[in-house]
């Protein structure tokens, strides 16, 4: 005999399913899935793309600098004209995709 309550409703079932809801709030849950209205409607918005690739560029680099990875990353990155030519579009691969803003929708 079943002596947890319903995550849902908070009823104590004789059966609880292994998701922790009674049967009454599974149906419901289960119904309100498959009939959610939807409407297909035009959306205006701003997204942000975090793109990651690799490039492979010949930079003149200061000498101190080459043999130290940090002191290179940080020039690289103060310095971006001198390679940002080189970037391969098809290299690049969104690693991070976010919405931004919405600016409204047309129906
Ligand atoms: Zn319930």
């Amino acid at each position: 005999m079943n002596a947890e309550p319903c995550v849902e409703c908070g009823d104590v079932p004789e059966l609880l399913d292994e998701d922790l809801t009674c049967a009454p709030c599974r149906i419901r849950i289960h119904l309100g899935a498959t009939v959610m209205e939807t409407k297909l409607v035009e959306v205006r918005f701003e997204i942000e793309e975090v793109v990651t690739c690799e490039v492979v560029a010949t930079v003149e680099v200061p000498i101190d600098v080459i043999d130290d990875d940090d002191e290179l990353l940080h020039w690289l990155e103060d310095n971006d004209d001198a390679w940002v030519d080189d970037i391969d579009p098809t290299a690049q691969h969104v690693a991070e995709r976010t919405v931004t803003d919405v600016y409204g929708t047309a129906a």
